[in-house]
Formats: structure tokens, sequence, C-alpha cells
């Protein structure tokens, strides 16, 4: 075994580090590692292993985690290409890739001190002190903390370890928030050996009874009783999968648990209870079952629980039309080929672009191999979700954000083990350790959430399609409305450009009507939030019982408040935001960071009391309606009422039913894959957008109206759209009106090649940031004169200048945009400054680098 490895870690240092391999150790290449760096315990990925002696002293790797590789050479390869391609640091590009924090625990331990031994003493002597100020609850937790460590650390123990506060973790607590519990240490000696080092503890979760709260240990902590250290460790508990085991038929079964008997019968009488859940019974008759001794539930490793199901024969039927067809027959020969291939297929919405993903998908299961299918935040509702396992069955693993961290892991490991060969899920799904990858579609392809607005700052379908070129799969970018990137890639032979230009079975697209808000006004007399031409559509709806939806992209009762006598808004506290009022729950709220402040009665800044409330928000939109039509059934869709996937499917399901007449939302009405029809679609307000100074601002308005526009029409009526607009006569409104996408796409072209932005050249948002005006100021300045005076060619700085959001979190922000045709010469450039900010010690976390910035605000 080579003596050194070097590691990457999750840090903000474009480095790797070297530690010393112990004699007993196997570390692995692309295998996790606990390493102690400056006072903590790390995880990090082995990169090398070597016998080069760096030239600082090192330190010892305290344990290996995994004795096999979690990244495999491919994924190790691309982790290198984003922490590259992206400029973020490896170690960061590795935990994003890899879901298993779960199984890694961190962790805090206490000792206790001679001065709390004293105190033990003095307590089982005397009782509670007189003048304590605890309430006895407190003093019997704190009796019981001291009683424990010190039953459980001997002298010995306590003088072979030393004084480090982090030598022993005896009370550990969780840092994910779930409380507090006790732990054991190890018994046997090889692991007390582990714990001398300060590295395992055996946790162990009491009985509530011996749940004290961090209140009080920091109260232990501050009277010296206690010490306190890290104790983060490997979690020691193997990951087990609960198994359904059939142990007899007989008796009088009911059709639901008749089900459930003849699903076990199928499968051998043994199968994950996972499985059974996913089947359409209630959960409590799994229950009676296990009651009456029918079922028995055993937890096996998850390594061994291997799914005894075969993948149901699929009553799923394709019925194509002959564009999805070719569209099909496309990507099938893509993928017999084994080599990369990419492929832009652009459907107009309710083209049936799912159906050909998923028809594409099981081609490549039954060929024996792997795809993944990436969707939007939104995407993924409990029916797509079902419609998946109808497909698929056992063989698909789906990825959402609801998953727990532990589930996300498991997850993981069905996957790695080839127990779910397509995967479906939202960004970080890209990175699903599946062996010999044939596929991956992108599905709504310029949707925003694919990308990720944190360190690293990847665009999950440019990952997608670089994976798939290492790999030799074929990459299927879908949209109704592409990114101006892709389609300009298709024009130009780098994916080949497959159109599905009409609905199924022949539905007509909508029809668009616009309605100018200024001569909207300039008729009325007075500012209308809702047209006559609207109320009117929406009033003919009600009365044939038909359904409406109303977009306004902006949540809250009203986005503005203003003093009349000072002219001051009133402001977020830590961004440069003004709050937005919401009126059911009475407060205002920043949209940015979530500080909320209460209502005022007169103005913060003058204390008049001519504070206006200015603005329309859905919020208020909703009781606007209310008002306008008294006996309509109205809901509500956006981030106030809406938590999960549920919530959002509720609604749309009872608008489907007929159970609503209308609903009012933001933009998460216009996506999501299961398109409900309705015979009205309103936009009130959706061009907010051209007015901001964003680039992308026509290309997100274009995508947005097309996208609700698609939501009209149902069964064989069109549906019908009002376009309610101050733009009236901006291109991006009146190319969305016309369902004209190539018209919108040159348009928008020319503008970005006049103006070098993407696809023309490469961009870069460099964004100076620090809690301290006067210090962001003096670090932009730093970056600016440096960009002045170093030679960069082909490559145009614009700035520094005052970030659009001057303040945003308490940071001041001053920003940098960077454009050129030459994607190396911008990130020669970009390395050359980030390594100058470092000699200048600006700390690497107030620097941000967002290459292929999607905002520049
Ligand atoms: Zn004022
Ligand atoms: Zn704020």
């Amino acid at each position: 075994m080579p003596e050194f490895c070097d590691v990457a870690l999750p840090v903000p240092l474009d480095m790797v580090f070297t530690y010393r391999v112990p004699a007993n150790a196997a570390p692995v290449v692309g295998g996790r590692v606990l390493v102690p760096f400056r006072q903590q315990r790390m995880t990090g990925i082995v990169m090398e292993l070597h016998d080069r002696k760096p030239s600082v002293t090192t330190r010892n790797i305290i344990s290996v985690l995994d004795p096999a590789a979690v990244l495999d050479e491919q994924l190790l390869r691309l982790g290198r290409w984003i922490a590259n391609y992206y400029l973020a640091p490896l170690g960061d590009v590795f935990r994003t890739m890899l879901p298993l924090s779960a199984e890694f625990k961190r962790s805090i331990g206490y000792r206790i001190t001679e001065d709390g031994q004293m105190a033990l003493h003095l307590a089982g002597m005397s009782g509670s002190s007189a003048r304590s100020r605890r309430t006895p609850e407190e003093q019997a937790a704190e009796f019981r903390v001291l009683d424990y460590l010190a039953a459980h650390v001997s002298q010995a123990e306590f003088d072979r370890v030393g004084m480090s506060p982090a030598a022993i973790g005896t009370v550990a607590e969780d840092t994910n928030g779930k409380g507090t519990a006790l732990a054991v240490p190890p018994a046997s000696t090889e692991t007390a050996a582990l714990a001398a080092e300060g590295v395992l503890v055996r946790e162990e979760t009491l009985r509530s009874a011996t749940r004290v709260s961090r209140t009080i240990l920091d109260g232990m902590v501050r009277k010296k009783w206690l010490v306190r250290g890290d104790a983060s460790g490997p979690q020691t508990a193997a990951r087990t999968v609960k198994i359904a085991v059939l142990k007899s038929a007989d008796g009088k079964l009911n059709d639901n648990q008749r089900q459930i008997i003849d699903t076990l019968a199928a499968s051998g009488g043994r199968v994950p209870v996972q499985t059974l859940q996913s089947l359409e019974v209630p959960r409590t008759t799994l229950s009676a079952l296990i009651r009456r001794r029918l079922i028995e539930i055993v937890e096996e490793p998850a390594e061994f629980a291997v799914s005894h199901t075969k993948p149901r024969p699929s009553p799923f039927e394709f019925d194509f039309n002959a564009q999805q067809q070719s569209a099909l027959a496309r990507l099938r020969e893509g993928v017999n080929m084994r080599k990369f291939s990419g492929m832009l297929l652009h459907g107009v919405t309710g083209s049936g672009k799912t159906a050909v993903y998923l028809a594409g998908m099981r081609a490549v299961l039954e060929a024996g191999r792997s795809a993944i299918l990436l969707v939007p935040e939104i995407g993924l509702t409990p029916a797509v979700a079902a419609d998946l396992h109808q497909v698929f069955g056992d063989e698909v693993a789906i990825l959402h954000s609801a998953l727990s961290d532990r589930e996300r892991a498991e997850q993981w490991h069905r996957i790695k083990r080839g127990d779910a060969r397509m995967v479906v899920g939202t960004r970080s799904a890209v990175f699903a350790p599946v062996a010999d990858l044939a596929l991956i579609i992108v599905d709504e392809e310029h949707d925003a959430s694919y990308k990720q607005e944190e360190m690293p700052r990847y665009h999950a379908r440019d990952v997608a399609v670089m994976r798939a070129k290492m790999t030799n799969a074929v990459v299927l970018l879908g949209s109704a409305t592409p990114s101006l990137e892709s389609y300009f890639n298709a024009t130009k032979n780098k994916y080949a450009l497959v159109e599905l230009p009409d609905r199924v079975e022949q539905r007509p697209l909508p029809e668009v009507e616009i309605v100018d808000m200024r001569q909207e006004f300039q008729e009325t007399g007075h500012e209308q939030v809702v047209s006559r031409k609207l109320a009117a559509e929406i009033q003919e709806r009600l009365d044939r019982n038909e359904q409406v939806m109303v977009l306004l992209n902006r949540r809250g009762y009203s986005p503005v408040v203003l003093c009349r006598t000072c002219g001051k808004k009133l402001e977020c506290a830590n961004c440069a935001i003004s709050l937005t009022h919401h009126k059911r729950e009475h407060k205002m709220v920043c949209h940015y960071c979530g500080y909320t402040a209460p209502v005022p009665k007169a103005c913060v800044h003058c204390g008049s009391e001519y504070v206006y409330f200015l603005g329309t928000g859905s919020e208020k939109l909703e009781e606007l309606l209310h008002g306008m039509f008294p006996q309509a059934r109205i809901a509500r869709l956006d981030r106030d009422t809406v938590h999960d996937r549920a919530d959002f499917e509720r609604t749309l399901n009872a608008l489907d039913e007929g159970e609503l007449d209308l609903v009012v939302g933001t933009q998460m009405i216009a996506k999501g894959h299961d398109i409900h029809g309705v015979t009205l679609v309103g936009v009130v307000g959706a061009d907010v957008a051209l007015g901001l100074p964003d680039f992308r601002a026509a290309e997100r308005t274009f995508q947005l109206l097309t996208q609700v526009a698609g939501r009209a029409g149902r069964g064989q009526s069109p549906g019908k759209v009002i376009l309610q607009t101050y733009f009236q006569d901006h291109y991006a409104v009146q190319y969305a009106a016309h369902h004209d996408f190539a018209g919108f796409y040159e348009k928008e072209l020319r503008f970005r090649s006049w103006m070098h932005y993407p696809p023309y050249s490469a961009l870069a948002n460099v964004l100076v940031r620090s809690n301290k005006l006067d210090e962001a100021l003096q670090w932009s300045g730093l970056l600016g004169n440096w960009f002045d005076k170093t030679r960069h060619e082909g490559v145009r700085v614009l700035g520094p200048a005052v970030a659009p959001i001057l303040k945003l979190k308490r940071d001041y922000r001053y920003h940098f945009v960077l454009k050129s045709p030459s994607r190396e010469k911008l990130n020669t450039t970009l390395r050359a400054m980030l390594a100058y900010a470092t000699q200048q010690k600006i700390p690497r976390t107030q620097v941000i680098v967002d290459v292929d910035a999607l905002w520049l605000m």
C-alpha cells in the first residue's frame, strides 16, 4: 500500500490534501476516508495513492469509510470537469455528487471535568443547592448527565486520552437539530483504540428519559462541569431494508388483502415493504395482515435485500402518432450506436414528449442498460411517480427533494447496486451512479431549476451533455421553448433537431388575444388589475361551468409599501429589497431572505401616517376575483399555499374534476408535467420581467407566456388565452401570442449577437460581497485595478459595478461581467483573478464566480 493519499475535502480551497496511510488501512481511489482537518473531522474522496513525500508534515487518515470506490472512474472524471469548468473546489463538487452525508454523523462529544465530578459528589450528598435558580427538572437533568458521564468514563480512560476536549465522545448530540441523545463509548478493545483517537462514537439513542436539551448542556459547559469537543464519525448502524415475508395465505381475505398476498406469492414470498406501499391499497391493510401473522416484517442489511420482484409486464401502451414514432425511432437508433449523440426534441405544449421519453427509456431497460430522466423541480408530482412505477416497476428510482438524507442515501445505494436502472429525478440525479448508461433525458431543458445557485454552480443540462459524451451515451433535451443555447447548438448541427409541431390527436393550439393595459387605463380612467375583456371571458366560462386559470407571477398581497410624506419604501433589514405585504399572515416578508416585520401603521422613517400599499400580488388578485365573482370556487397556487407536491397536485386535480372554477397562481401553474387543460387562461402582469435589467428577460417572458398558454385547451376545445400587457409591441409578447418560436429565436439571436451575449459569448458573473460596505468596495476596487492592468486578450470585462441588488442577506455586493468568444480564455482569466484574490487575502467565499450565470442580479 502506498504511503500517502491525496484527498479532496469540501472546503473552499482549490487544492487536494495529502495524508499518511496508516499500516492497516486500505483506502481506495474514489472511496471516502475520514481525516482530521484543522480542529475537525471531515470526509473526503481519495483522489490518488502515492509515495511522494510531501514537504510538510502529514497527519494520518483516521479511518477508511468505503472498502470500494463510491465514485467510479467516469464520475471522478466528470467531477474534475465540473471543478474545472465552473471553477469550483473539487471537494465541494464531490460532496454535491454524493448524497451520502447521512452515513456520516456530525456530533459533539462531552466529557465530565473535575469540577463536574465534584458537583456530582456534592449533589449526591446534600441534594439541591438553595441558591440555585434552576428548576428541579433542570437540576435533575444535569445530575443525570454528570452521573452518566462519570459512570461511563473511567479515570484510566481519562488519563490515557489526555485533556483534548475532542478525546472521548460520551454524550453526543445530533447537529441536525433533532434533539440531544446520550451515547455510550465503544466497548470492544479495537474500537476503544479508535475512541482514544477521538474517532468513533457508537451512538445509541436512549429512552427519552435520558434526553437533555442543548441549553442545559451549554449551561454545564459554562460552569466548567463539562468540556465539549468534536466527535463526528461514520454512522456505524448498517443501512437496513424492511422486507415483508409471507408466512401463510390461509383464511378469509378482502380484495386489498388479497392483492398484497398475491403480490408476495408471485415474488417468491419476499418483497421490500416499500414495494407493497406503492400498491393502491390503504396502509392499514398491511398492518392488519401483520397482526394476523400472515405476514412478518424482517429487517435486512440493504446490501443483501435484493428485490425479488420482476418488473411488472407493463400495461402501459403507447399509442403514437407518426411524429412521435419517428422521434422514438431516431432515439432508439442513437442508443444502439453506442456512441455519443445529442438530440433536441422541440415539441409544442401537449405534443406528447413525455410518452416519447418513457418509451425510449423502456427500450433502454429492455436492452439491459440504464437511463436517467431529469425533470424540473415542480415536475415530479405523485401522479408522475405513479406513471413511472406503472411503466418501470421496481426498476425505477425516483429522487425528489422531499426525500430525507437517509432515504436519498438508500436510493443511491439501490442505483449503485444495479437494482434500479431507470433513474428519475431533479438536478442532482444527473450524478446517479448507474452502470452502462445509454440515455440521459433532460425534460424542459430550458428550466432555470437545473442551475444550482450555490457552490458548485453547475447547470445539470450541460453536465448531462458532458456525462453523455464521456460515456458514449445519447442525451435528449426536450422542451416546448428550448433555451437559446440549445436551439443554437441544434442549428449548428451539434444536436439533431427533432420537432413535434402538433398537439396529440391534432388538437389545435389556443387562440391568444392581447389586451393593451395602457389603453385600458385611458378608457377606464384608472389602473385595472383585471381588464374588462378578461372579466367578461371569465364570466362566460363560469356560466358554462368551465375552468379558468389566471397567472400573476408575484406572490403576496402588495409588493411595495410607500410613504407619501417622505417618499421612502419599507425595505428589508438585510437586503435592498422592498418588503411584501402578506395580508392573511399579517406581516411584511422579504422574498429574498425570509426576513419578516410587522405591518406598519406609520412610516418607519418619518412617522407619517400616510403609508400606502401599492401593487398587486397573487394573494390580492385572489381577493379581487372573489369580489368580482362571488359564486366562483377559487384557489391559489403559489409558494405560500403550496408546501409540497401533494398540495400542488391536489389543487390541480380539484380543478380537473370540476370542484374548482378558478385557480390563481404564480409561474407554478405554468409548469408541471401533467397539463390539466382549462378553457381559459388569463395572464395578468407576466411581463413584469421585461422591465428588469437582465439580458435573459425577453427569453424568460417568452417561455413563461408560451408555457402558461399551453395550459389552455381541453379535449377538442382549443381554449383561449387573454394576455394583458403594458408591453404589447414587445417581440417576446408578440411571438408568444402567435406561437412563433422560430420568429422569436431569430430576433432574440440578433440581439444576443449584437450585445456579445450567450450563445455568442461565454459569460461569467463575478460577485464580490461582504457584510462591510468598505470591504466590498475595497475588494472590488482591487480586482478592478487588476483587470485594468493585466492583459487578458479576447475577454471583455464590465465593472466593477453595483450589483442590481446592492445588498442581499446583509452582504453588500459589487460585480463584474466577463464575456469572451473563447471559453478557454475566459476561464484562464477567471483563474488568474482568483489567484490574485487569494494573494490579496480576499476570502474565497466572498468572491463568487458564476460561469454561464442565469441571473446577473
Ligand atoms: Zn415617511
Ligand atoms: Zn431580505
